[in-house]
């Protein structure tokens, strides 16, 4: 990112400005000194007859965050953004053209094959020390950034039921238990009419399993069960998954030192009539709702955060102000002995060099690369490549493919090295930066981050999107400023003053990194809870159903 260039017509400088861009003047952004695009960087875009810096006349209206040619441009000529070919021109562009998608073809995928492995050391950055956040502190050693109950359920079969009893638990028991934040059910399309014993399968039921364990819970798990379902209780949560919560636990657990699972099961014969269910549903979750109520936050040092990253309705700035500012972020998180999540496979995919290359360890990059190649044979089985991936909503907002969206979405993992890397659904057990290998559907990949046992979730967007989840807060950030002034009740912090040249991208991060120790110590609450904004759980399941 040292290399942003943004130029207007009184300005050249680099992206560290601290004075705001008089709105009337052309503004472009270069990202790399190779590059022979820029973006249009003016709210509303810039009209034919404008002149940029350096007296470049448009030849076409071009749109905010579109991209103009900065030199002549033959058909078949490589166009470079971010010193990386982005595509080859598909007809002949003179100096001032508007470079859109459907001028560009786009570059095949880099082969999984002779990839640079491991072969880039990171510059060492030195520690950050001393900073803390408020949290919730685990049997387990884990900390959560709220005190939640969950219900867990087997299946789709129980969640009117569960969603009935959730309601009476909140508004008859949960004003009693005032340290508890928040109910929530677990619901989810799994549990039956599914291939269970099919590859693949391992995804969705481990993806519930990890959830379940969420750090945000307490270790306090219910499970909610229809009775005659395939994946039966006992599988979700198999003895020796179950967490020891009190003493009498501890006292009474089983010869392994585990706890015992906490099921109520509908098709039971104690069960007559709908009441009765719900009766017991909330009679379990007061027992739950004690214990939690019985924990304190506690100061716990920065490096007990788990902060998963993804971005959603992404345009063209999300690679200039929001995942940059993340990215730095990341490397602060990183530097304090945090974890740090980056997952997307489809959006990284195209920058698998840059991944591979900035592995710690041989071990690590051959990670990657299997992630990689097993998400092209799942892509493949589809009859899809990656090209499915860019929305209409990507494009309108000037990225013209995968491979242009990749490269911005990358800077979200700021500049560390990659220490980890985790299989879909799979449990985060070390500190670092690791990729969790998820698709870049927003829910999936938030679903499969709060498995991984993510406590805080960073979320960036260009186009807007209200994304919340119920179990962790999601901070949001804007791309632009016109978004952030639009959505100001929904989005957490607005990146577009990066563009705008009134913050640089370590203002953005620092301030993302303070907002982040606030939200995790309860001290402030993001826009989504605020409004009780969530998605619904999706679960990755690349196995048949029946
Ligand atoms: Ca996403």
């Amino acid at each position: 990112m040292a290399h942003t260039v943004i130029d207007s017509g009184e300005t050249h400088r680099a992206s560290a400005a601290q004075t705001a861009i008089d709105p009337a003047v052309p503004l472009t952004i270069r990202m790399h000194p190779l590059d022979n695009v820029a973006i249009v960087a003016n709210d509303g875009g810039l009209a034919a007859g404008a002149v940029l810096a350096g007296g470049l006349l448009l030849r076409d209206r071009v749109p905010q965050g579109h991209k103009v040619a900065l030199e002549a441009l033959p058909v078949g000529a490589a166009v470079l953004r971010y010193g990386v070919v982005i595509g080859h021109a598909l007809q002949d562009m003179a100096a001032g053209s508007w470079v859109h998608e459907r001028v560009l073809q786009m570059p095949t995928a880099q082969a999984l094959a002779g990839l640079p492995m491991a072969t880039v050391k990171p510059r060492p950055q030195s520690a950050l020390e001393g900073y803390t956040f408020e949290g919730f502190r685990n049997r387990d050693g884990s900390v959560g950034t709220r005190n939640i109950l969950a219900i867990t359920q087997t299946v789709q079969c129980v969640a009117g039921v569960t969603e009935f009893a959730v309601q009476r638990i909140k508004t008859e028991l949960l004003p009693r238990y005032p340290n508890v934040d928040d109910v929530v059910a677990l619901e989810h399309g799994y549990g039956c009419g599914v291939a269970i014993d099919a590859p693949g399968a391992e995804i969705p039921i481990r993806t519930l399993r990890n959830i379940s364990l969420n750090p945000n819970f307490g270790g306090e798990i219910m499970v909610v069960s229809l009775g005659c379902e395939k994946l039966q209780p006992e599988r979700l949560l198999p003895p020796g998954s179950i967490p020891l919560v009190d003493q009498r636990q501890l006292d009474e657990g089983d010869a392994g030192g585990r706890g015992t699972l906490d099921v109520v099961r509908l098709q039971d014969d104690a069960h007559v009539g709908f009441m009765s269910m719900v009766e017991a549903i909330v009679r379990q979750a007061e027992t739950h709702l004690q214990r939690l109520n019985a924990r304190r936050r506690e100061t716990v040092p920065a490096s007990e955060l788990v902060v998963g990253v993804q971005c959603g309705g992404s345009d063209a700035f999300s690679g200039v102000t929001a995942n940059p500012a993340v990215g730095f972020c990341s490397d602060l998180l990183v530097r304090a002995g945090a974890s740090v999540m980056f997952s997307e496979t489809t959006e990284v995919r195209d920058g698998i060099a840059q991944l591979t290359s900035r592995a710690a360890s041989l071990d690590v990059a051959e990670a990657l690369v299997r992630e990689m190649a097993w998400y092209d044979a799942y892509l493949q089985r589809g009859s899809a490549d990656r090209s499915a991936n860019t929305t209409p909503g990507n494009k309108a907002g000037g990225l013209s493919n995968i491979v242009e969206k990749a490269m911005g979405s990358i800077v979200k993992s700021g500049s560390m090295a990659i220490t980890g890397v985790l299989a879909p659904g799979q449990k985060l057990q070390q500190k670092g930066l690791t990729y969790a290998a998820t698709p870049a559907s927003d829910f999936i990949c938030g679903t499969l981050q709060l498995a991984a046992g993510m406590n805080l979730h960073v979320f960036t967007t260009g186009r807007g999107t209200p994304y919340g989840l119920a179990a962790v807060p999601v901070i949001k950030v804007a791309t632009r400023s016109d978004l952030a002034r639009r959505w100001h009740d929904l989005m957490d912090i607005n990146a577009g003053r990066i563009a705008d040249g009134s913050a640089s991208i370590e203002d953005v991060g620092w301030e993302l990194f303070w907002l982040m120790l606030d939200v995790a110590s309860g001290r402030k609450k993001t826009w989504a809870e605020h409004w009780k904004l969530h998605n619904a759980l999706v679960l990755f399941n690349p196995a048949p159903v029946t």
